[in-house]
């Protein structure tokens, strides 16, 4: 018996001697991402709701894949640069067609900070006519406040990426991968100033980004008015599918819009209430929008921040 286990034990010595430790470290650490397919050949990951912190390791935002005859095109790449390669793993196990572009919805971390994944020759990233002014200015503050609640270990490989190929708000850009076309539009002022949706024309699936939120209190960066103003404009889009930034993926379209609209209507009415009561900015961000409490996570974090932006912006029209 003690021959056994002796005989055993220099086997196994053995095999770590062949493989370098750190060798089997990488292989056992990057598992491709678990993505769905929506509709034919559109793949997505939902994400849990919750936060960007060490414990969910930068996996909070829907992010997938769209392959056509000739290439792919990766919609966002995951908040750290290990949920981009988990990404990219993904794709590998669906596909050997090249990654051709990679689209970012907007700047927010939790979309671009696994981009470093994706450059490699023949890559294209493509973004909103403001994203590369968007990470430019607010890409450090960025990576150091994500650096102090993800850890160094999660940041240390992420590179702001900014696209090369970009989309105004004047006319979409269309993106061929091969018998099939995805039209992309840029947006006013919405959730960011740089807000881009994908729409695959084969089988009318929509990534809405940040514009969509489900079960996920919705996070105003930019513009609740804006956000309102757009909403009829982005439910005209022919989608049957959409996968929203954050929530279930494959809701029905325009439905998913009903959940946010109601909020949103909610908290301005509510906020142009205060105004008019002169109440202060602390009392409407602890009492607006209360009655949508109990229909959204994250209710608590984002709410009150949405209320004072909301305030300010409604104080100033
Ligand atoms: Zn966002």
């Amino acid at each position: 018996m003690a021959k056994h286990l002796t005989l055993l034990v220099m086997l196994a010595l053995a095999a770590s001697m062949v493989l370098p430790r750190h060798a089997l470290c990488e292989a056992a650490a990057i598992t491709p991402l678990p993505v769905r397919e929506i509709a034919p050949g559109v793949y997505a990951h939902q994400a849990p709701v919750t936060e960007m912190n060490a414990a969910s390791g930068g996996d909070i935002a829907n992010i997938g894949f769209i392959v056509g005859d000739d290439a792919v095109a990766v919609i966002d790449t995951g908040g750290a640069l290990i949920i981009g390669e988990r990404l990219k793993k993904a794709i590998e196990a669906v596909t050997s067609k090249p990654i051709r572009y990679v689209i970012n919805t907007h700047e927010h971390p939790d979309h671009i900070f696994g981009n470093a994944a994706f450059v490699a020759p023949g890559v294209t990233f493509v973004g909103h006519r403001n994203l590369p002014r968007e990470m430019a200015q607010r890409g450090p503050e960025y990576l150091a406040t994500f650096r102090r609640t993800m850890g160094e270990d999660l940041i240390k490989g992420v590179k702001l990426v900014p696209p090369t190929l970009l989309v105004g708000t004047d006319k979409d850009v269309y993106l061929d991968l091969g018998h099939r076309v995805l039209d992309l539009r840029a947006w006013p002022p919405m959730h960011t100033d740089c807000d881009v949706t994908i729409f695959d024309e084969k089988t009318a699936t929509l990534f809405t980004g940040d514009l969509v939120f489900l079960q996920h209190v919705p996070v105003i960066d930019a513009s609740v008015l804006g956000w309102l103003k757009a909403m009829p404009a982005l439910a005209k889009i022919p989608a049957k599918l959409a996968i929203p930034g954050h929530g279930a993926i494959g809701v029905d379209w325009p439905q998913a819009l009903a959940a946010e609209k109601t909020y949103f209507t909610k908290l301005t009415q509510d906020l142009r209430g205060f105004l008019a009561q002169g109440a202060d900015i602390n009392t409407a961000a602890k009492k607006a929008a209360q009655s949508e409490a109990g229909k959204w996570q994250l209710f608590w974090v984002y709410n009150p921040r949405n209320a004072t932006a909301g305030y300010a912006e409604i104080e100033w029209q």
